[in-house]
């Protein structure tokens, strides 16, 4: 039996993450299933923004730096993200770009297992994380070097005594499976390596448990499931333990000892401040501290639920599309999907093109899938249900086979 327009409507009006809805902005007649690459603006964010730009810049000015409180910013909003996380205060900051701070974790991951020269990295990796492996492994010498595996089952045979750190991403951003992060995390330690989780397609999707499960280092952004906005600032979090004695090399001042002393020599401030660099971005922070104030009344148990309940019904209605050759790639083992739906079809590129002309916006990732996100703060089931009512129109029509929809952007 499938599950019917009405039923959808009966489950929106019993959903209790509905009132959320209103707390964003949806553009009008649009079905948006890519909040897991860039979320939709909150609506109270614009004010926050303005606030900070017109108020503690226009009118402040520098004394802002005290009291607006922009020095401490990287880490009173790191104390606000690591409840996302399952992290205790102090060991996460919110600056740069997932890119930079996955640089500096590996960095100072390597430096911790001196005498382990290996970085294992799933081959499927979201390419910038494997470029940063390859890139730190370089720099680190000593024979450093990134090995990658056709999948984290690969891990049995190929840890070992050199093995320094693994590097695996939580949720897959092409398929959306989902890592088993507690076990993963304890057979990586098991081997005397230390592990670095990617946290992208995750934070904000699921209930994340980074100190109960001792991970030794973990990265993100924030303008996927969080909402920050394009560019906004990412995160990293350093398990306490590690302190005292994790070093990074983007030694700026801002992860200095004393920044306003000036002085000419690189003295780490203790704790997780030594692994900022500059200037944090204020106007992408003041964004980032508005959607928390959203975040922070949200039950991630109820998104866990509903993101579940979402994709499994999505699934369960393109599964009939198979006759146009469209094929579940996504787990539908509940324990191994994240908040998304990835469907390969050989045509994948056109038939996204022709569902967003559509008004159901998906995303394409080379070489044939097409990529649903499924975001429970501001997604109807209504919504879903129309979508893939949609979707089985572009196919059944094949109007994607229309000339403009195989024109390919720069971004896809
Ligand atoms: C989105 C994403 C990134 C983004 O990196 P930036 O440096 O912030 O542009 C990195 N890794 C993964 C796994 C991602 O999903």
């Amino acid at each position: 039996m499938t599950t019917t327009r009405e039923e959808c409507a009966a489950l929106d009006a019993a959903d209790p993450l509905a009132p959320f809805r209103a707390e964003f902005v949806l553009p009008e007649g649009l079905i948006y299933l890519d909040g897991n690459s860039l979320g939709v603006l909150p609506a109270r964010t614009p004010e926050r923004v303005r606030q900070v730009v017109e108020q503690e810049w226009g009118q402040q000015l520098i004394r802002s730096w005290n009291e607006a409180g922009w020095f401490a910013k990287p880490h009173t909003l790191g104390a606000r993200v690591a409840p996302l996380l399952g992290a205790a205060a102090g060991q996460v900051v919110v600056c740069d770009t997932t890119s930079v701070n996955l640089f500096k974790v590996l960095a100072a991951a390597l430096g911790l297992r001196p005498g382990r020269s290996t970085v294992l990295a799933e081959r499927a990796a979201f390419p910038t994380d494997l470029y940063i492996a390859e890139g730190v492994s370089a720099l680190a010498g000593g024979g450093a070097r990134t090995e990658l595996l056709d999948s984290a089952d690969q891990l049995a045979d190929r840890l070992g005594p050199d093995t320094a750190v693994v590097l695996l991403s939580l949720v897959d951003y092409r398929t959306g499976e989902l890592l088993d992060l507690p076990a993963i995390t304890r057979q990586v330690q098991a081997a005397g390596a230390l592990m670095v989780w990617d946290v992208c397609h995750a934070v904000g999707a699921l209930p994340i448990e980074l100190d109960a499960n001792g991970v030794d280092f973990a990265v993100g952004c924030t303008y996927k499931y969080l909402n920050s906005g394009p560019g906004s600032p990412a995160f990293l979090y350093v398990a306490e333990r590690h302190l005292a004695a994790a070093e990074q090399p983007l030694s700026g001042w801002f992860g200095h000892a004393k920044p306003f002393d000036f002085e000419p020599g690189y003295r780490p401030v203790d704790g997780i401040g030594r692994f900022l660099t500059s200037s944090p971005s204020l106007l992408g922070q003041a964004a980032l501290e508005s959607s928390l104030e959203i975040w922070e009344q949200v039950d991630l148990a109820e998104v866990r639920a509903k993101s579940l309940a979402l994709t499994e019904l999505f699934i369960e209605l393109v599964d009939p599309l198979a006759k146009y050759g469209v094929e579940v790639v996504t787990p539908r083992e509940r324990a191994r999907r994240g908040s998304q739906v990835a469907l390969r079809h050989p045509d994948g590129y056109p038939v996204v093109q022709a569902l967003i002309a559509r008004g159901v916006v998906g995303d394409f990732r080379a070489p044939d899938l097409m990529r649903f996100g499924f975001t429970p703060l501001y997604l109807s089931y209504t919504e879903v249900w129309d979508a893939a009512r949609q979707l089985a129109e572009v196919l059944e029509s094949e109007e994607w086979r229309e000339e403009q929809f195989g024109r390919r952007g720069e971004v896809t």
